[in-house]
């Protein structure tokens, strides 16, 4: 135990005592009776041990030290104590309290205070820290030492005070600070070595000597001891910086020579760096949420420009540059169903193919898979990709069973690291509780790092899941938005195809005139309402003369051009609730509606006349036709209204033809 205060190691009551470091009765200028008949009345005084009792009452630590004073060595001198559990004891630490500006050091402490809360930047921040620290302590060198994911610690900041050397920029390896460590400053921020060469204290009686594990009393091993002779240092006070996902970084004091450092100093140190390691929370917690937040926004801002979604060629084409830069990469893909896409430097397509197989295959959670040495990960060491160092990889969730990839690259950062002392050969892996290395003498050592990406930050990793997220919607309201667009097209196209039935079921489709079917459905429908209603209405039946002839002598294309002219012209010529109809061949029936007999052979003989003034390009004789009129009577169906017209219709080709006949029964 290191001798610049006294313990007394007492009963989880905090009654009995069990032993006293050996200096406790000069500390106190009282001779001890037989440690089994000490109590802690006895050292303390009824009311302080009581007020102890009392204070540590179900708590593992006191929550702020108790001062006394007491007549020593013919004048009052201030005492404080502290008091931890350990085990089933419970230690009680005494240090005597030398006169101190209190009221100075509270006031430069604010002031410092103050300063931390205005740091806006982590750099300005550590600065200030390690420069207030070393000001209030006069230590010789006061640093900051933040650890990576490996736990190897660099030295971020410091505050020289003339009498050591500079430590700045060097790496420390993760064997410096074994597990058992780490778990101590969790426990006890702070440690504290007055004289390193200063004689250790034994108990009373030695059999009870008590584990001081967690004392600030304890004295360092001798493997400490030799690694801090080794680096020139006498004295320290080192304090956990604690992150909200463990061990941040620690504050270490060197001194050259033995330091006391008083307990409020000590006080006021821990507070400045309690200040500083919440700021430093708050710090990086908002410049991380800025990140995501930028993350967020890339994507947003690209699909509010449009209206419609984007497909992921159009997505990766606007976003690409934008997503290296923010994710530090220099390549960026994307792999949907089977299809990759591809922007910067990526490996080409069938590697690309060859890799998502493997992650699909063997990384079935939802979270990244990163990696800085592709060439050197099991998964990825066979493939083909010279170019590219790093991969995080965001699997895409379309559907359970359907997984898109979101892949960055990164190339290759070559890095020099100064390290204070070469990581010990005894020490293979960083979380082996041991012995503490010797350094080789502090002379730095370095080390080029190569075939290493720069690492993937948890932040980053954080944000390209978010960024996976937002793409799997907006490329799933892109693939809705293309389905929606067949769905269209097919409707389009069944409505198209109804059409043209329709005008197949219902029109000739040389004259464009309705078809047999469909006027025989007029002739019906004017049969009902003419037996409902009797309104009068009757068919002429025409048909073209010596057609025939006109296909002999001109083709039958001609003869074609003549129906189609035909059926043209007598259709432009009747009222709108006439209907023309093609019979078959070169036959025609007018459907004439509300007309009697008269008004039909008014009709049929405008009709005929007009025929013979049609005019065909090619044709050289006039073209004439013979009309059969029928008009309605009771009784009539289609069929027989029909015939009647035929048979008035052949009449009038016997006739001589270019005439008009009535139906028989109709002339009766
Ligand atoms: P008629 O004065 O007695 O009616 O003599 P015609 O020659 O008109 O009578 P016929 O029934 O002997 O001839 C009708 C011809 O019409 C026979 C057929 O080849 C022709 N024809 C029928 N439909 C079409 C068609 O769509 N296009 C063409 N070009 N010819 C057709
Ligand atoms: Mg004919
Ligand atoms: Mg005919």
């Amino acid at each position: 135990m290191q001798p610049f205060g006294a313990v007394a190691a007492v009963d989880s009551a905090c009654r009995r005592v069990h032993s006293v470091s050996a200096n406790l009765g000069a500390l106190l200028d009282i001779s001890l009776p037989e440690p089994d008949k000490l109590s802690l009345s006895c050292l303390l005084g009824k009311r302080l041990s009581q007020r102890l009792r009392r204070a540590m009452q179900g708590r593992e630590n006191l929550p702020a030290p108790l001062t006394f004073v007491r007549q020593t060595h013919g004048r009052n001198e201030r005492y404080q104590i502290h008091a931890l559990r350990s085990g089933s004891q419970v230690l009680v630490e005494i240090e005597p309290l030398q006169a101190l500006g209190k009221w100075r050091l509270l006031g430069a402490v604010n002031e410092r205070l103050m300063k931390l809360a205005d740091a806006t930047h982590q750099e300005e921040l550590l600065d200030n820290l390690v420069g207030s620290i070393q000001e209030l302590t006069g230590y010789d060198r006061v640093v900051v030492c933040h650890f990576d994911s490996d736990w190897h610690g660099l030295i971020l900041a410091e505050a020289l005070g003339g009498r050591l050397p500079t430590i700045l920029g060097q790496r420390f390896p993760a064997s410096e600070f074994p597990v058992a460590l780490r778990h101590a400053y969790e426990r006890n921020p702070i440690r504290y070595i007055q004289d390193l060469e200063a004689p250790s204290v034994g108990f009373l009686p030695k059999s009870a000597a008590p584990s001081l594990e967690d004392s600030l009393l304890r004295a360092p091993a001798p493997d400490r001891v030799r690694y801090l002779q080794n680096l020139n240092v006498h004295g320290s006070l080192s304090l956990a910086m604690q992150g909200d996902a463990g061990l941040w970084g620690m504050v270490v004091c060197h001194a050259a020579t033995p330091y006391p450092t008083p307990p409020p100093v000590r006080d006021a140190v821990r507070a400045l760096v309690q200040m500083a390691t919440q700021r430093l929370l708050l710090l990086r917690a908002r410049q991380e949420a800025r990140y995501l937040q930028r993350v967020q926004d890339s994507l947003v801002l690209s699909s509010t420009d449009r209206k419609e979604p984007q497909s992921p060629e159009q997505l990766l084409s606007a976003q690409a540059e934008i997503w290296m830069e923010l994710f530090r990469a220099h390549g960026v893909a994307l792999w949907i169903g089977g299809n990759s896409y591809l922007a910067g430097n990526s490996p080409a397509p069938t590697v690309i193919n060859q890799l998502v197989k493997r992650l699909t295959r063997t990384h079935d959670h939802s979270g990244p898979w990163c990696s800085r040495e592709l060439a050197k990960n099991p998964l990825t060491s066979s493939l083909t990709m010279d170019k590219q160092c790093g991969l995080l990889a965001v699997p895409l969730p379309f559907s359970p069973d359907e997984r898109g990839w979101l892949l960055f690259f990164r190339p290759q950062q070559v890095e020099t690291l100064y390290w204070a002392m070469q990581p010990s050969p005894n020490h293979p892996s960083p979380n082996q509780p041991s012995v503490l290395t010797l350094p080789s003498p502090s002379t730095a050592w370095y080390e080029e790092v190569v075939g290493k990406s720069e690492a993937w930050q948890r932040v980053e990793r954080l944000a390209a899941v978010d960024l996976g997220e937002d793409l799997t919607l907006a490329i799933s309201a892109y693939e809705i938005s293309k389905l929606n667009g067949y769905l269209e097209q097919e409707r389009k196209a069944l409505a198209e195809a109804n059409q043209r039935l329709e005008q197949l079921a219902h029109f000739d489709p040389l004259t464009q005139v309705w078809n047999r079917y469909r006027i025989e459905q007029a002739i019906d429908a004017e049969l009902v309402a003419a037996k409902r209603y009797g309104a009068h209405f009757g068919l002429l039946l025409f048909d073209v003369d010596h057609f025939k002839e006109i296909n002999d002598t001109h083709g039958h294309a001609l003869g074609d051009d003549v129906l189609v002219a035909l059926a043209r012209m007598v259709e432009g010529s009747l009222r709108g609730c006439d209907h023309l109809g093609r019979w078959g061949g070169e036959e025609f029936i007018v459907l004439a509606k509300h007309a009697d007999l008269e008004a039909l052979i008014g009709l049929a003989e405008r009709l005929r006349e007009l025929v013979t003034m049609l005019s065909v390009d090619g044709l050289s004789k006039p073209l004439t036709v013979s009309i059969g009129v029928a008009a309605w009577q009771p009784d009539d169906s289609c069929k027989s209204m029909v015939a009647r017209a035929d048979e008035a219709m052949y009449r009038a080709k016997h006739g001589g033809r270019n005439r008009v006949e009535v139906a028989a029964r109709e002339v009766l």
